[in-house]
Protein backbone atom coordinates (compact mmCIF):
# COMPACT_ATOMS: atom_id res chain seq x y z
CA UNK A 1 0.00 0.00 0.00
CA UNK A 2 1.47 3.35 -0.83
CA UNK A 3 2.65 5.09 2.15
CA UNK A 4 0.61 8.62 3.11
CA UNK A 5 2.80 11.27 3.37
CA UNK A 6 3.40 13.25 7.01
CA UNK A 7 1.62 16.49 7.20
CA UNK A 8 4.53 18.85 9.19
CA UNK A 9 1.83 20.02 11.43
CA UNK A 10 2.38 15.65 12.90
CA UNK A 11 6.08 16.15 13.22
CA UNK A 12 5.44 18.75 15.58
CA UNK A 13 2.99 16.40 17.05
CA UNK A 14 5.66 13.75 17.40
CA UNK A 15 8.03 15.38 18.42
CA UNK A 16 5.57 16.69 21.56
CA UNK A 17 4.30 12.47 22.07
CA UNK A 18 4.31 10.07 19.68
CA UNK A 19 1.07 8.98 20.92
CA UNK A 20 -0.33 11.97 19.66
CA UNK A 21 1.19 11.82 16.49
CA UNK A 22 -0.37 7.79 15.89
CA UNK A 23 -3.56 9.31 17.24
CA UNK A 24 -3.71 12.38 14.84
CA UNK A 25 -2.04 10.58 11.52
CA UNK A 26 -2.70 6.72 11.72
CA UNK A 27 -5.88 6.88 13.10
CA UNK A 28 -6.80 10.84 12.12
CA UNK A 29 -8.70 11.76 15.24
CA UNK A 30 -8.66 14.86 16.87
CA UNK A 31 -10.38 16.84 19.92
CA UNK A 32 -10.82 20.19 20.09
CA UNK A 33 -10.07 22.52 23.32
CA UNK A 34 -9.79 26.05 24.27
CA UNK A 35 -5.80 25.63 22.40
CA UNK A 36 -6.65 24.28 19.50
CA UNK A 37 -9.29 26.49 18.58
CA UNK A 38 -7.99 29.39 19.34
CA UNK A 39 -4.92 28.33 17.51
CA UNK A 40 -7.08 27.44 13.71
CA UNK A 41 -9.31 30.98 14.42
CA UNK A 42 -5.60 32.68 14.85
CA UNK A 43 -4.56 30.78 11.92
CA UNK A 44 -7.28 31.78 9.56
CA UNK A 45 -6.51 35.03 10.57
CA UNK A 46 -3.10 34.77 9.17
CA UNK A 47 -4.09 32.57 5.67
CA UNK A 48 -6.93 35.64 5.18
CA UNK A 49 -4.55 38.23 4.75
CA UNK A 50 -3.11 36.86 1.22
CA UNK A 51 -4.51 34.97 -1.34
CA UNK A 52 -3.07 31.22 -1.06
CA UNK A 53 0.69 31.24 -2.63
CA UNK A 54 -0.03 34.70 -4.36
CA UNK A 55 3.37 37.00 -3.71
CA UNK A 56 2.71 40.70 -2.10
CA UNK A 57 5.24 43.54 -1.36
CA UNK A 58 5.66 44.51 1.87
CA UNK A 59 7.97 47.28 2.14
CA UNK A 60 11.45 45.05 1.05
CA UNK A 61 10.24 41.92 2.09
CA UNK A 62 7.80 39.78 -0.49
CA UNK A 63 5.13 37.70 1.08
CA UNK A 64 3.79 34.60 0.06
CA UNK A 65 1.10 33.01 2.31
CA UNK A 66 -0.54 29.49 3.10
CA UNK A 67 1.79 27.90 0.25
CA UNK A 68 0.79 24.33 -0.37
CA UNK A 69 3.66 22.23 -0.85
CA UNK A 70 4.94 18.14 -0.89
CA UNK A 71 7.64 15.63 -1.18
CA UNK A 72 7.19 12.51 -2.08
CA UNK A 73 10.80 11.51 -1.57
CA UNK A 74 11.09 12.67 2.18
CA UNK A 75 7.36 11.87 2.55
CA UNK A 76 6.11 14.30 3.69
CA UNK A 77 3.48 17.57 3.07
CA UNK A 78 2.54 20.82 4.23
CA UNK A 79 0.80 24.26 4.35
CA UNK A 80 3.74 27.26 4.79
CA UNK A 81 1.82 29.89 6.73
CA UNK A 82 4.24 32.39 4.89
CA UNK A 83 7.68 32.38 2.92
CA UNK A 84 8.97 35.62 2.77
CA UNK A 85 12.02 36.96 0.69
CA UNK A 86 14.27 39.94 2.41
CA UNK A 87 15.57 42.98 0.76
CA UNK A 88 19.01 40.53 -0.10
CA UNK A 89 16.78 38.15 -1.99
CA UNK A 90 17.21 35.48 0.69
CA UNK A 91 14.01 33.45 1.38
CA UNK A 92 12.75 31.57 4.23
CA UNK A 93 9.89 29.91 6.19
CA UNK A 94 7.94 32.32 8.91
CA UNK A 95 5.21 29.67 10.92
CA UNK A 96 2.80 31.67 13.38
CA UNK A 97 2.16 30.30 16.69
CA UNK A 98 -0.94 31.87 19.01
CA UNK A 99 1.08 32.34 22.49
CA UNK A 100 3.74 34.31 23.65
CA UNK A 101 7.34 34.59 22.73
CA UNK A 102 9.54 31.95 25.31
CA UNK A 103 11.55 33.84 27.17
CA UNK A 104 15.15 32.59 28.49
CA UNK A 105 15.20 30.02 26.31
CA UNK A 106 14.98 28.95 22.85
CA UNK A 107 11.58 27.78 21.12
CA UNK A 108 10.39 24.30 21.91
CA UNK A 109 11.82 21.24 19.58
CA UNK A 110 8.63 20.51 18.37
CA UNK A 111 8.12 23.98 16.60
CA UNK A 112 11.67 23.92 15.79
CA UNK A 113 11.48 20.62 13.42
CA UNK A 114 8.03 21.78 12.20
CA UNK A 115 9.56 24.91 10.96
CA UNK A 116 12.70 22.84 9.76
CA UNK A 117 10.59 20.50 7.79
CA UNK A 118 9.12 23.52 6.12
CA UNK A 119 12.79 24.69 5.23
CA UNK A 120 13.04 20.89 3.70
CA UNK A 121 10.14 21.27 1.84
CA UNK A 122 11.02 24.12 -0.02
CA UNK A 123 14.31 22.56 -1.05
CA UNK A 124 12.53 19.41 -2.60
CA UNK A 125 10.79 22.00 -4.51
CA UNK A 126 13.63 23.54 -5.93
CA UNK A 127 14.46 26.72 -4.03
CA UNK A 128 17.63 26.80 -1.80
CA UNK A 129 17.65 24.97 1.53
CA UNK A 130 17.23 28.54 3.50
CA UNK A 131 19.86 28.64 6.71
CA UNK A 132 16.84 30.28 8.97
CA UNK A 133 13.26 30.06 9.39
CA UNK A 134 11.16 32.14 12.00
CA UNK A 135 8.70 31.61 14.67
CA UNK A 136 6.27 34.56 15.08
CA UNK A 137 4.69 34.51 18.26
CA UNK A 138 1.05 36.35 17.90
CA UNK A 139 0.16 37.10 21.85
CA UNK A 140 3.61 38.97 21.89
CA UNK A 141 3.58 39.79 18.35
CA UNK A 142 7.52 39.15 18.23
CA UNK A 143 9.40 36.96 16.02
CA UNK A 144 12.27 34.44 16.91
CA UNK A 145 15.00 33.50 14.25
CA UNK A 146 15.55 29.55 14.32
CA UNK A 147 18.64 28.71 12.87
CA UNK A 148 18.61 25.47 10.54
CA UNK A 149 21.79 24.27 11.48
CA UNK A 150 22.66 20.68 10.95
CA UNK A 151 21.89 19.16 14.19
CA UNK A 152 17.97 20.50 13.37
CA UNK A 153 18.36 18.87 10.08
CA UNK A 154 19.47 16.00 11.31
CA UNK A 155 16.46 15.96 13.90
CA UNK A 156 13.86 16.81 11.60
CA UNK A 157 14.95 13.92 9.11
CA UNK A 158 15.36 11.46 12.12
CA UNK A 159 11.60 12.53 12.99
CA UNK A 160 10.47 11.53 9.66
CA UNK A 161 11.63 8.40 9.86
CA UNK A 162 10.41 7.65 13.14
CA UNK A 163 6.78 9.21 12.20
CA UNK A 164 6.85 6.52 9.27
CA UNK A 165 8.10 4.00 11.03
CA UNK A 166 5.06 4.13 13.93
CA UNK A 167 2.93 4.79 10.96
CA UNK A 168 3.72 1.40 9.12
CA UNK A 169 3.62 -0.30 12.67
CA UNK A 170 0.25 0.06 13.27
CA UNK A 171 0.62 0.11 17.05
CA UNK A 172 -0.45 2.77 19.36
CA UNK A 173 2.82 3.49 20.70
CA UNK A 174 2.65 3.96 25.07
CA UNK A 175 1.96 7.67 26.61
CA UNK A 176 4.64 9.96 27.51
CA UNK A 177 6.00 9.53 30.92
CA UNK A 178 5.92 13.31 31.71
CA UNK A 179 2.46 13.20 32.35
CA UNK A 180 2.27 16.99 32.64
CA UNK A 181 2.82 17.27 28.55
CA UNK A 182 -0.64 15.55 28.98
CA UNK A 183 -2.47 18.30 30.51
CA UNK A 184 -2.21 20.87 27.64
CA UNK A 185 -3.03 17.90 25.39
CA UNK A 186 -5.98 17.90 23.44
CA UNK A 187 -5.86 14.34 22.40
CA UNK A 188 -6.31 13.36 26.23
CA UNK A 189 -10.24 12.33 26.29
CA UNK A 190 -9.62 9.89 23.49
CA UNK A 191 -5.85 8.77 25.02
CA UNK A 192 -6.60 8.01 28.87
CA UNK A 193 -3.55 7.24 29.65
CA UNK A 194 -3.60 7.73 33.19
CA UNK A 195 -6.89 5.38 33.00
CA UNK A 196 -5.24 2.61 30.65
CA UNK A 197 -2.94 2.49 32.87
CA UNK A 198 -5.16 1.61 35.87
CA UNK A 199 -7.71 -0.79 33.13
CA UNK A 200 -4.21 -2.63 32.77
CA UNK A 201 -3.36 -2.80 36.57
CA UNK A 202 0.01 -0.62 36.69
CA UNK A 203 -1.69 1.36 39.15
CA UNK A 204 -4.17 2.15 41.45
CA UNK A 205 -5.24 6.08 41.44
CA UNK A 206 -5.65 8.12 38.21
CA UNK A 207 -4.79 11.35 38.18
CA UNK A 208 -7.98 13.45 36.91
CA UNK A 209 -6.85 14.99 34.11
CA UNK A 210 -10.05 15.16 32.28
CA UNK A 211 -12.30 18.39 33.32
CA UNK A 212 -14.50 17.07 36.09
CA UNK A 213 -17.27 18.42 34.92
CA UNK A 214 -19.38 20.10 31.92
CA UNK A 215 -19.72 24.08 32.53
CA UNK A 216 -21.95 23.90 29.68
CA UNK A 217 -25.85 24.71 30.48
CA UNK A 218 -28.86 22.93 28.97
CA UNK A 219 -31.95 24.68 28.27
CA UNK A 220 -34.87 22.73 28.28
CA UNK A 221 -38.81 24.27 27.14
CA UNK A 222 -42.05 22.58 27.51
CA UNK A 223 -44.08 25.19 27.26
CA UNK A 224 -47.24 24.15 25.18
CA UNK A 225 -46.89 26.07 21.81
CA UNK A 226 -44.01 28.17 22.55
CA UNK A 227 -41.64 29.43 19.72
CA UNK A 228 -37.97 29.84 20.04
CA UNK A 229 -36.16 32.18 17.52
CA UNK A 230 -32.53 33.99 17.10
CA UNK A 231 -31.44 37.20 18.05
CA UNK A 232 -28.22 38.53 18.20
CA UNK A 233 -26.70 35.40 19.48
CA UNK A 234 -29.53 35.03 22.11
CA UNK A 235 -32.31 32.13 21.80
CA UNK A 236 -35.47 33.82 22.41
CA UNK A 237 -38.70 31.95 23.95
CA UNK A 238 -41.79 33.36 23.74
CA UNK A 239 -45.15 32.07 24.83
CA UNK A 240 -47.90 31.60 22.22
CA UNK A 241 -49.23 34.77 22.69
CA UNK A 242 -45.97 36.14 22.18
CA UNK A 243 -44.80 37.27 25.48
CA UNK A 244 -40.84 36.76 26.17
CA UNK A 245 -40.73 33.95 28.33
CA UNK A 246 -36.54 34.16 28.77
CA UNK A 247 -33.87 34.64 26.93
CA UNK A 248 -30.47 32.42 26.70
CA UNK A 249 -27.10 33.04 25.22
CA UNK A 250 -25.76 30.19 22.51
CA UNK A 251 -22.60 30.78 23.94
CA UNK A 252 -22.04 27.80 26.86
CA UNK A 253 -25.31 25.94 25.91
CA UNK A 254 -24.59 22.27 25.49
CA UNK A 255 -27.91 21.17 24.31
CA UNK A 256 -31.36 22.14 23.71
CA UNK A 257 -34.41 19.81 24.76
CA UNK A 258 -38.01 20.15 23.37
CA UNK A 259 -40.35 18.69 25.28
CA UNK A 260 -44.13 18.55 23.24
CA UNK A 261 -45.45 20.96 20.37
CA UNK A 262 -42.92 23.46 20.93
CA UNK A 263 -41.45 25.47 17.64
CA UNK A 264 -38.07 26.73 16.87
CA UNK A 265 -37.35 29.03 13.87
CA UNK A 266 -35.23 27.10 10.59
CA UNK A 267 -32.50 29.93 11.78
CA UNK A 268 -32.30 29.31 15.38
CA UNK A 269 -31.39 25.42 14.71
CA UNK A 270 -29.01 26.20 11.67
CA UNK A 271 -27.29 28.36 14.45
CA UNK A 272 -27.68 25.58 17.22
CA UNK A 273 -26.10 23.26 14.77
CA UNK A 274 -23.21 25.04 13.57
CA UNK A 275 -22.32 25.64 16.77
CA UNK A 276 -22.05 21.84 17.81
CA UNK A 277 -25.25 21.63 19.82
CA UNK A 278 -27.59 19.17 19.88
CA UNK A 279 -31.52 19.90 19.60
CA UNK A 280 -33.65 16.77 21.36
CA UNK A 281 -37.15 16.21 21.43
CA UNK A 282 -39.27 14.60 23.73
CA UNK A 283 -42.71 13.95 23.62
CA UNK A 284 -45.17 16.40 26.68
CA UNK A 285 -45.03 12.36 28.65
CA UNK A 286 -41.52 12.54 28.45
CA UNK A 287 -40.69 9.83 25.40
CA UNK A 288 -37.40 10.92 24.06
CA UNK A 289 -38.29 10.91 19.86
CA UNK A 290 -35.22 12.00 19.07
CA UNK A 291 -32.57 14.64 18.09
CA UNK A 292 -31.11 16.65 15.34
CA UNK A 293 -27.95 16.33 15.53
CA UNK A 294 -24.77 18.78 14.48
CA UNK A 295 -22.78 16.41 11.58
CA UNK A 296 -21.36 13.03 12.74
CA UNK A 297 -17.96 13.41 14.24
CA UNK A 298 -14.81 12.86 12.16
CA UNK A 299 -13.88 9.74 14.16
CA UNK A 300 -15.13 7.33 11.59
CA UNK A 301 -12.39 4.98 12.30
CA UNK A 302 -14.29 4.81 15.86
CA UNK A 303 -17.66 4.00 14.48
CA UNK A 304 -16.28 1.03 12.17
CA UNK A 305 -14.79 -1.07 15.23
CA UNK A 306 -17.97 0.21 16.61
CA UNK A 307 -19.79 -1.67 13.87
CA UNK A 308 -17.26 -4.77 13.68
CA UNK A 309 -18.03 -5.22 17.26
CA UNK A 310 -21.59 -5.30 16.88
CA UNK A 311 -21.54 -7.90 14.46
CA UNK A 312 -18.73 -9.83 16.49
CA UNK A 313 -21.01 -11.94 19.02
CA UNK A 314 -18.37 -12.85 21.04
CA UNK A 315 -17.16 -9.45 21.57
CA UNK A 316 -21.26 -8.23 21.73
CA UNK A 317 -21.64 -10.87 24.49
CA UNK A 318 -18.82 -9.92 26.34
CA UNK A 319 -19.75 -6.23 26.56
CA UNK A 320 -23.55 -6.89 27.23
CA UNK A 321 -22.22 -9.28 30.17
CA UNK A 322 -20.25 -6.52 32.29
CA UNK A 323 -23.47 -4.08 31.35
CA UNK A 324 -25.61 -6.66 33.12
CA UNK A 325 -23.29 -7.29 36.07
CA UNK A 326 -22.73 -3.89 36.41
CA UNK A 327 -26.86 -2.87 36.76
CA UNK A 328 -27.37 -6.24 38.91
CA UNK A 329 -24.40 -5.01 41.16
CA UNK A 330 -25.67 -1.22 41.57
CA UNK A 331 -29.05 -2.48 42.03
CA UNK A 332 -27.45 -4.65 44.85
CA UNK A 333 -25.24 -2.10 46.26
CA UNK A 334 -28.51 0.38 46.14
CA UNK A 335 -30.63 -2.47 47.84
CA UNK A 336 -27.81 -3.06 50.60
CA UNK A 337 -27.36 0.63 50.79
CA UNK A 338 -31.29 1.60 51.68
CA UNK A 339 -32.10 -1.40 53.45
CA UNK A 340 -29.55 -0.73 56.00
CA UNK A 341 -31.44 1.86 57.78
CA UNK A 342 -34.54 -0.64 57.74
CA UNK A 343 -36.14 -3.02 60.29
CA UNK A 344 -34.72 -6.24 59.15
CA UNK A 345 -36.81 -8.60 57.20
CA UNK A 346 -36.11 -12.51 57.65
CA UNK A 347 -35.76 -12.76 53.54
CA UNK A 348 -33.58 -9.18 53.25
CA UNK A 349 -30.39 -11.16 53.40
CA UNK A 350 -31.37 -13.73 50.79
CA UNK A 351 -32.59 -11.17 48.09
CA UNK A 352 -28.79 -9.75 48.67
CA UNK A 353 -27.70 -13.55 48.03
CA UNK A 354 -30.03 -14.02 45.34
CA UNK A 355 -28.87 -10.46 43.24
CA UNK A 356 -24.94 -12.15 44.06
CA UNK A 357 -25.60 -15.25 42.54
CA UNK A 358 -27.51 -13.56 39.39
CA UNK A 359 -24.56 -11.44 38.70
CA UNK A 360 -22.62 -15.08 38.54
CA UNK A 361 -24.15 -16.33 36.46
CA UNK A 362 -23.92 -13.82 34.01
CA UNK A 363 -20.79 -14.95 33.82
CA UNK A 364 -22.08 -18.45 32.43
CA UNK A 365 -24.57 -16.71 30.36
CA UNK A 366 -24.61 -17.87 25.98
CA UNK A 367 -26.08 -15.77 25.06
CA UNK A 368 -28.19 -12.35 24.83
CA UNK A 369 -30.98 -14.10 26.02
CA UNK A 370 -30.15 -15.78 29.06
CA UNK A 371 -28.22 -11.91 29.66
CA UNK A 372 -32.32 -10.83 29.45
CA UNK A 373 -33.46 -13.34 31.63
CA UNK A 374 -30.74 -12.43 34.37
CA UNK A 375 -31.50 -8.79 33.93
CA UNK A 376 -35.34 -9.45 34.46
CA UNK A 377 -34.75 -11.56 37.54
CA UNK A 378 -32.59 -8.78 38.91
CA UNK A 379 -35.21 -6.00 38.05
CA UNK A 380 -38.00 -7.72 39.34
CA UNK A 381 -36.13 -8.82 43.29
CA UNK A 382 -35.17 -5.05 42.85
CA UNK A 383 -38.16 -3.39 42.45
CA UNK A 384 -40.05 -4.98 44.80
CA UNK A 385 -38.34 -3.34 47.21
CA UNK A 386 -38.56 -0.35 45.81
CA UNK A 387 -41.37 1.01 47.82
CA UNK A 388 -39.77 0.47 51.06
CA UNK A 389 -37.26 2.93 50.32
CA UNK A 390 -39.79 5.62 50.28
CA UNK A 391 -40.46 7.10 53.91
CA UNK A 392 -43.58 5.96 55.68
CA UNK A 393 -45.00 9.55 55.52
CA UNK A 394 -45.12 9.38 51.34
CA UNK A 395 -46.46 6.18 51.06
CA UNK A 396 -50.01 7.23 50.47
CA UNK A 397 -49.30 9.11 47.52
CA UNK A 398 -46.36 7.41 46.38
CA UNK A 399 -47.51 3.88 46.72
CA UNK A 400 -45.36 1.85 44.18
CA UNK A 401 -46.13 -2.31 43.34
CA UNK A 402 -44.26 -2.81 40.97
CA UNK A 403 -42.68 -1.04 37.69
CA UNK A 404 -45.21 -0.45 35.14
CA UNK A 405 -43.45 1.35 32.16
CA UNK A 406 -45.79 2.38 28.90
CA UNK A 407 -48.20 4.19 30.27
CA UNK A 408 -46.89 4.86 33.86
CA UNK A 409 -49.60 3.70 36.13
CA UNK A 410 -48.74 5.69 39.34
CA UNK A 411 -46.53 8.61 40.43
CA UNK A 412 -43.22 6.52 40.91
CA UNK A 413 -43.42 5.02 37.70
CA UNK A 414 -43.99 8.41 36.16
CA UNK A 415 -41.20 10.00 37.78
CA UNK A 416 -38.88 6.81 37.07
CA UNK A 417 -40.20 7.14 33.60
CA UNK A 418 -39.59 11.14 32.72
CA UNK A 419 -36.00 10.18 34.76
CA UNK A 420 -35.44 7.37 32.37
CA UNK A 421 -35.93 9.82 28.69
CA UNK A 422 -33.66 12.34 30.21
CA UNK A 423 -31.20 10.19 31.01
CA UNK A 424 -31.69 8.50 27.44
CA UNK A 425 -31.41 12.21 25.81
CA UNK A 426 -27.97 12.25 28.04
CA UNK A 427 -26.86 9.36 26.72
CA UNK A 428 -27.74 9.76 23.06
CA UNK A 429 -25.80 13.00 22.94
CA UNK A 430 -22.50 11.97 25.12
CA UNK A 431 -22.48 9.13 22.24
CA UNK A 432 -22.53 11.66 19.33
CA UNK A 433 -20.37 14.16 21.34
CA UNK A 434 -17.52 11.10 21.73
CA UNK A 435 -18.13 10.36 18.22
CA UNK A 436 -19.95 7.00 18.23
CA UNK A 437 -23.34 6.06 16.52
CA UNK A 438 -25.77 6.11 19.53
CA UNK A 439 -28.13 3.67 17.11
CA UNK A 440 -25.17 0.64 17.15
CA UNK A 441 -25.36 -1.34 20.74
CA UNK A 442 -24.22 -4.53 22.11
CA UNK A 443 -27.23 -5.56 24.49
CA UNK A 444 -30.28 -3.69 23.39
CA UNK A 445 -31.62 -4.78 20.10
CA UNK A 446 -31.46 -2.84 17.46
CA UNK A 447 -34.53 -1.32 16.14
CA UNK A 448 -35.65 1.54 13.90
CA UNK A 449 -35.03 4.41 15.93
CA UNK A 450 -34.46 3.03 19.00
CA UNK A 451 -30.77 4.22 20.50
CA UNK A 452 -29.77 0.82 21.35
CA UNK A 453 -25.59 1.51 22.37
CA UNK A 454 -27.30 4.62 24.41
CA UNK A 455 -29.42 2.30 26.17
CA UNK A 456 -26.35 0.10 26.77
CA UNK A 457 -24.74 2.73 28.29
CA UNK A 458 -27.45 4.09 30.62
CA UNK A 459 -28.17 0.89 32.37
CA UNK A 460 -24.81 1.86 34.11
CA UNK A 461 -26.84 4.93 35.68
CA UNK A 462 -30.67 4.39 36.19
CA UNK A 463 -29.44 3.30 39.57
CA UNK A 464 -27.19 6.19 40.83
CA UNK A 465 -28.59 9.06 38.68
CA UNK A 466 -32.61 8.97 38.14
CA UNK A 467 -33.34 6.08 41.14
CA UNK A 468 -31.59 7.67 43.77
CA UNK A 469 -32.84 11.03 42.75
CA UNK A 470 -36.22 9.97 42.82
CA UNK A 471 -36.06 7.83 46.07
CA UNK A 472 -34.46 11.50 47.48
CA UNK A 473 -36.59 14.18 45.77
CA UNK A 474 -39.88 12.01 47.38
CA UNK A 475 -38.58 11.56 50.74
CA UNK A 476 -38.14 15.46 50.84
CA UNK A 477 -41.46 15.89 50.19
CA UNK A 478 -40.60 18.08 46.57
CA UNK A 479 -43.18 16.41 44.53
CA UNK A 480 -46.86 16.82 45.52
CA UNK A 481 -49.73 15.61 44.15
CA UNK A 482 -50.26 18.71 42.58
CA UNK A 483 -47.49 18.00 39.75
CA UNK A 484 -49.21 14.84 38.21
CA UNK A 485 -51.96 14.00 35.79
CA UNK A 486 -53.51 10.89 36.57
CA UNK A 487 -56.26 9.93 33.98
CA UNK A 488 -57.94 6.84 33.44
CA UNK A 489 -55.34 4.41 34.82
CA UNK A 490 -52.27 6.92 33.40
CA UNK A 491 -50.13 9.13 35.64
CA UNK A 492 -47.93 11.84 34.10
CA UNK A 493 -45.93 14.62 35.21
CA UNK A 494 -47.50 17.88 34.35
CA UNK A 495 -45.90 21.23 33.63
CA UNK A 496 -45.40 21.92 37.25
CA UNK A 497 -44.19 18.64 37.60
CA UNK A 498 -41.80 18.51 35.17
CA UNK A 499 -40.55 21.69 35.45
CA UNK A 500 -39.46 20.29 38.91
CA UNK A 501 -37.91 17.25 37.74
CA UNK A 502 -35.60 18.94 35.78
CA UNK A 503 -34.28 21.21 38.32
CA UNK A 504 -33.64 17.91 40.20
CA UNK A 505 -32.46 15.77 37.76
CA UNK A 506 -29.99 18.47 36.11
CA UNK A 507 -28.76 18.98 39.83
CA UNK A 508 -27.97 15.17 39.76
CA UNK A 509 -26.20 15.00 36.95
CA UNK A 510 -23.58 17.91 38.62
CA UNK A 511 -23.38 15.78 41.52
CA UNK A 512 -19.24 14.45 42.00
CA UNK A 513 -19.07 10.92 42.41
CA UNK A 514 -15.97 9.03 43.56
CA UNK A 515 -15.33 6.95 40.19
CA UNK A 516 -15.26 3.44 41.05
CA UNK A 517 -12.19 2.05 39.11
CA UNK A 518 -10.14 5.44 38.71
CA UNK A 519 -10.70 7.08 42.50
CA UNK A 520 -10.93 9.96 40.94
CA UNK A 521 -14.25 12.34 41.59
CA UNK A 522 -16.18 14.11 38.67
CA UNK A 523 -19.91 14.63 37.58
CA UNK A 524 -22.13 12.35 36.66
CA UNK A 525 -22.26 13.73 33.28
CA UNK A 526 -18.50 13.43 32.63
CA UNK A 527 -18.79 9.95 34.06
CA UNK A 528 -21.57 9.31 31.22
CA UNK A 529 -18.71 10.24 28.44
CA UNK A 530 -15.91 8.81 30.04
CA UNK A 531 -17.60 5.62 29.99
CA UNK A 532 -18.24 5.85 26.12
CA UNK A 533 -14.61 7.07 26.45
CA UNK A 534 -13.35 4.00 27.37
CA UNK A 535 -16.09 1.93 25.71
CA UNK A 536 -13.93 3.38 22.37
CA UNK A 537 -10.41 2.05 23.38
CA UNK A 538 -11.91 -1.24 24.08
CA UNK A 539 -13.69 -1.30 20.68
CA UNK A 540 -10.06 0.25 18.98
CA UNK A 541 -8.07 -2.53 20.86
CA UNK A 542 -6.40 0.28 23.36
CA UNK A 543 -7.19 -2.24 25.87
CA UNK A 544 -7.97 -5.99 26.73
CA UNK A 545 -10.77 -5.01 29.25
CA UNK A 546 -13.69 -3.31 29.02
CA UNK A 547 -15.14 -2.47 32.89
CA UNK A 548 -17.82 -0.18 33.14
CA UNK A 549 -19.07 1.96 36.31
CA UNK A 550 -21.41 0.62 38.98
CA UNK A 551 -22.22 2.34 42.40
CA UNK A 552 -19.22 1.19 45.00
S1 LIG B 1 -2.64 12.65 26.43
FE1 LIG B 1 -0.46 12.52 26.91
S2 LIG B 1 0.14 10.46 26.25
FE2 LIG B 1 -1.81 10.94 25.29
S3 LIG B 1 -1.34 11.75 23.30
FE3 LIG B 1 -1.55 13.49 24.67
S4 LIG B 1 0.50 13.86 25.45
FE4 LIG B 1 0.53 11.83 24.54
Amino acid sequence: MEERLIPISCLNAYVYCPRRFYLEFVRGMFEDNLHTEEGRSRHEVVDARGKEGRAVKKEEYIHRRSVMWKSDRLGITGRLDLLEEDGSGEVYPVEYKKGYKPRGREPWLNDRVQLCAQGLLMEENGLPYPGKGYLYYIASKARVEVPFDASLRNETLKTIEAGLAVARKEELPPPVSNRNQCFACSLYPICLPEEEEVIRGRKVNAKCILPRRLEDQVLYVDKLGAYLSLSDRQIVVKAPGGEVLGEVSLEHLQEVVLCGPVQMSTQLLHSCLYNQIPVHYMSLRGRYIGVASPSLHRHGLLRESQWRAHFNPAFSLKIAQNIVQAKLASSRTLLMRYLRDQKKEPEDSQLIDQLKRLIRQTETALDLDSLRGFEGMGGKLYFQQFQRFIKPVQQELFAFDGRVKRPPNNPVNALLSFGYSLLAKDCVGAALRVGLDPYCGYYHIMKYGRPSLALDIMEYFRQPIVDSMVITAINNGVFSAKDFLIYQGTCYLNERGRKKFIGQYEMRKKDHVTHPLFQYRMSYERTIELQYRILGKYLLGDIEEYTGFRIR
